[in-house]
Order: C-alpha cells, then sequence, then structure tokens
C-alpha cells in the first residue's frame, strides 16, 4: 500500500533526523501529497525513490572562524546540503540568519528539488548558510565572514557542479565577496554563484525575480477566478528581497499594497505602502520597518509578526519566513474576506494554515511553485553566464512570466490528473516529483 510506504520513510527520516522539526514538515508535507503516484507508479517504491529522495546526496559541515572589528576570533557553523542532482547542478541559496540549522537548511534543500524541477529548467535541489547574523555587522566583518565561508565551500562547488544564490541575509554585498574569494582561490572566471552584480555576469531581472514571480503566479490564479490585482488591497508580510518587489509587481499592476513588515513588527497604511521610503529604509539605510510609522502619518506600527494578518484584504502574500502564518491567522484571513495567498517565501504557512485555505477552496499557491522564479532566473542566469551575453531587462522579464505561468499550468494540470482539482499544493508536489522520479530511474542506482 502507497500509504504504508510513505508512513515508512517518513518514520525513517524521523529516526535518522531526530528533532529536526522543519525537516519533518517538509517531508510529510510533499510525501503525503504522492500518495495517488505510488499507487499508479509501482516502479517508484521498487526503485527505492522515496527512501533516496528523502536523503541528501552530500552534507557538508564547517567552520567559519573570523575576526571581528576589535580583533576577536568569532566562530560560525556553514553548510552547505547537496540534495539531489537528478535534473542538474545543485542549486539554492546560501541562508544567512542565527536561526539557520541543519533541519532548516534540509528542508529548504528538500524543497528546493521540486521547485526547481517545475521550473523546466536543468537544475537540481541544494541548499546552504550559516548562523551568521550580517545585521549589526561592519561591511568589513561581513566581507571577512564571506571569505572565510567560502575558503571552505570553494571546494565543493563550480558551474557544472553546484551553484548558490542569495537567500535571508545573504544579498548582493554577500554574493559579492563571496565571489570574489572564489576568483582568488580557484583563479577562474566562472558563474559559480547566481544573484551577482550586474557588472560581473548578474542578471537583470534577478534581483525582482522572486517577487514579480509570486504576482505573475498568484494573477494567474486569479484569472481562473475571473479576477486580478486591480484595486485589491494586498498584505505582504517581510520588507526584505522578496517582499518589496512583490509589493512593486503588485503595485504596478493596480493594487493598493496596505501592510508591510519586518522581523520587529509591522506597518499598516491605509493610504497605500509608499514603497520608494521601504526601498531606502530597508535596501540603503538597512535600518528598522518602524522608521516608516515616523516619517508617514496614515502609517502604525506594531510590535511583532503575527498581527499583520489581522489587516482586512483581498489577497496575501507571506513573504519573510517559514512557519510565520498559523492556523489563526489563516482563519482570520479567509473571515476577512481574503480570496488568494501566494507564498512569496518557503513553507511559510503551518500545515494547519495550509489546510485552512484548501477548505475554505480559496486561491492557494504554496511556495515551491509561486516562488520558483527566483530561481528560475538564478537559472537564466547561468544561462547567460554559459553564453558570455546579457539579455535585456524585457527579456529576462518576459521568459520570467512564461516560466511563472507554465509552473501554473503544470501544478493545475497535475491536480486534476490526480483527482484533487485545484490543488495547487497537491498538483505542484506530483509535477514536481514525477520527474525527478523519472530520472532518477533513468540514472540507476546512484
Ligand atoms: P531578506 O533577508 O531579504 O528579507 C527577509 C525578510 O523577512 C526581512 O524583512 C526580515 O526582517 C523578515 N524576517 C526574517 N526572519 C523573520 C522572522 N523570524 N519573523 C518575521 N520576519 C522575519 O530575505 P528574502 O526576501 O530573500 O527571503 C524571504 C523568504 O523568501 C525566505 O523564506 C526565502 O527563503 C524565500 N525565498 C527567497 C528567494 C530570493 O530570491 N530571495 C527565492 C525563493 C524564496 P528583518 O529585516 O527584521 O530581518
Amino acid at each position: 500500500m502507497s500509504s504504508q510506504y510513505i508512513s515508512r520513510v517518513v518514520e525513517t527520516v524521523k529516526k535518522r533526523y531526530p528533532g529536526e522539526a522543519e525537516f519533518h514538515q517538509a517531508v510529510t508535507e510533499v510525501l503525503e501529497s504522492l500518495s495517488p503516484v505510488i499507487e499508479k507508479n509501482k516502479e517508484i517504491e521498487q526503485a527505492g525513490i522515496l527512501e533516496r529522495i528523502t536523503e541528501p546526496e552530500r552534507q557538508i559541515i564547517f567552520r567559519v572562524p573570523w575576526i571581528d572589528d576589535a580583533g576577536k576570533v568569532q566562530v560560525n557553523r556553514g553548510m552547505r546540503i547537496q540534495f539531489n542532482s537528478a535534473l542538474g547542478p545543485y542549486k539554492g541559496g546560501i541562508r544567512l540568519h542565527p536561526s539557520v540549522n541543519t533541519s532548516i537548511i534540509k528542508f529548504l534543500g528538500f524543497e528546493q528539488i521540486f521547485k526547481n524541477s517545475l521550473t523546466g529548467l536543468m537544475m537540481g535541489g541544494g541548499k546552504g548558510g550559516s548562523d551568521f547574523d550580517p545585521k549589526g555587522k561592519s561591511d568589513n566583518e561581513v566581507m571577512r565572514f564571506c571569505q572565510s565561508f567560502m575558503a571552505e565551500l570553494y571546494r565543493h562547488i563550480d558551474a557544472d557542479t553546484d551553484v548558490p544564490a542569495g537567500d535571508i541575509g545573504t544579498g548582493a554585498r554577500e554574493i559579492g565577496y563571496m565571489f570574489g574569494q572564489y576568483k582568488r582561490l580557484k583563479n577562474i572566471y566562472h558563474g559559480i554563484l547566481t544573484g551577482k552584480g550586474l557588472l560581473y555576469g548578474g542578471s537583470l531581472v534577478r534581483t525582482e525575480a522572486t517577487g514579480y514571480g509570486c504576482v505573475y503566479f498568484c494573477q494567474e490564479m486569479l484569472k481562473d477566478r475571473s479576477s486580478g490585482f486591480d484595486k485589491k488591497n494586498v498584505v505582504i508580510s517581510g520588507s526584505g528581497n522578496v517582499a518589496i518587489y512583490a509589493a512593486e509587481k503588485a503595485m504596478s499592476l493596480g493594487a493598493k499594497v496596505i501592510a508591510m513588515s519586518d522581523s520587529g513588527g509591522y506597518i499598516h497604511d491605509a493610504d497605500g505602502i509608499k514603497l520608494d521610503l521601504v526601498k531606502k529604509l530597508k535596501e540603503v539605510e538597512r535600518k528598522r520597518i518602524s522608521e516608516y510609522a515616523k516619517e508617514v502619518k496614515s502609517a502604525k506600527y506594531t510590535e511583532g509578526c503575527s498581527g499583520i494578518w489581522t489587516i482586512p484584504c483581498d489577497i496575501a502574500l507571506p513573504s519573510a519566513t517559514q512557519n510565520e502564518l498559523d492556523e489563526a491567522g489563516a482563519k482570520t484571513l479567509v473571515k476577512n474576506g481574503c480570496t488568494a495567498v501566494a507564498e512569496g517565501a518557503n513553507m511559510p504557512s503551518t500545515p494547519e494554515a495550509v489546510k485552512v485555505f484548501l477548505d475554505a477552496k480559496i486561491a492557494y499557491g504554496p511556495g515551491k511553485a509561486a516562488n520558483a522564479g527566483g530561481v528560475a532566473t538564478s537559472g537564466l542566469e547561468m544561462s547567460q553566464n554559459s553564453q558570455r551575453l546579457s539579455w535585456s531587462f524585457d527579456e529576462v522579464d518576459a521568459k520570467l512570466h512564461r516560466i511563472m505561468e507554465n509552473i501554473h499550468e503544470t501544478a493545475k494540470n497535475a491536480a486534476k490528473e490526480y483527482n484533487t482539482p485545484g490543488n495547487l499544493v497537491n498538483g505542484a508536489n506530483i509535477a514536481g516529483f514525477l520527474k525527478v522520479a523519472k530520472v532518477m530511474i533513468a540514472h540507476g542506482v546512484i
């Protein structure tokens, strides 16, 4: 029975990796939706695909010593989980945040396998990071950390092996320092990271890609309900890379973004968020979102993050971090008339919250589909690097838009084929998984 096979694999993962709650959550969520696929394709169990796909191909954990501005040695833990290379070089970001541990990086790496598969580009899944916190550090401290991090990581990555990217805490500055150190150590100018600066191999639209892509995906869900962004009120959690560009695209489609947040709290501006000010505060000055309310009279700042979901809205785009939207938040959103949720962040909704959205039959786009625009554009950056060419903004944006339409269509069709029409969680998991499983079978037992 497929369900017994799935339970057995989930139990093995829990036993092998005790205490890794986020990883267990991601594995359970994906595997539980695969039951009809495993029932229909008996060779999956025979070939041990679930056992293999839940065990990373390689896990690298290393010490990252660096010297702070006071001359004291600091030590962080670095890691890179090379999860699955069936479809191409490992691809996934580097997260720099004090909460980083093996559970979080493994959950992200696991999700990345299916997300990358959905993009239709040839990319395997991986993720990396460190418990280093760039917040409050000087540029020199960040540089010394990034150089030390790459002094170990460079042995394990290459343009055709593993190509990391940015994630929480890893923006253009960090990517630049890491790229410089790799080049120095290897004496080679390869596209070994994506999210690079435009002057040295970066792609136009990469900065905007995840946020724009999330809105494009949401637009497709809304189209199916004869709706769109025009004149809709939108709540977006976070005020980082994903959130800012999701807001920009939503506004350009006629929506009003009325709330944003950071890890300290959220701002509610019923007149519509002034995005230029948010960009200045977060991208340039690296300040707190609370500063916004000091400068804008119509805005109110509230400490704590979860209250953002109590603000009535038509569309919610959770774009901060994992498990930021729980059952109570989901119920409040639905009760207040929210009709669409598209996840800019990875796994921002708890399993209980996802159930609320699915039961209420509102449009719900899970992160691995809705936020795949970032990695898709990273894939386009790799293509440009291989060609030693740069495409125009409009060219990359048009490709991104098409990829997001395709991901939506693919997930929608898979959901229908496996008898859960409209359930894009099942659809995205099934479509992403099937392609990887077929290739793993083709590659033999490795
Ligand atoms: P950034 O570091 O640019 O921004 C993260 C935002 O989330 C900040 O506003 C931050 O607030 C807030 N935040 C971080 N931790 C918490 C927390 N524990 N509680 C509440 N808010 C928090 O990251 P990104 O925008 O790049 O990433 C956001 C999400 O999107 C992540 O889940 C990431 O994995 C996912 N993602 C990102 C992609 C990309 O291309 N960047 C691609 C696909 C997914 P503060 O400033 O206070 O830290």
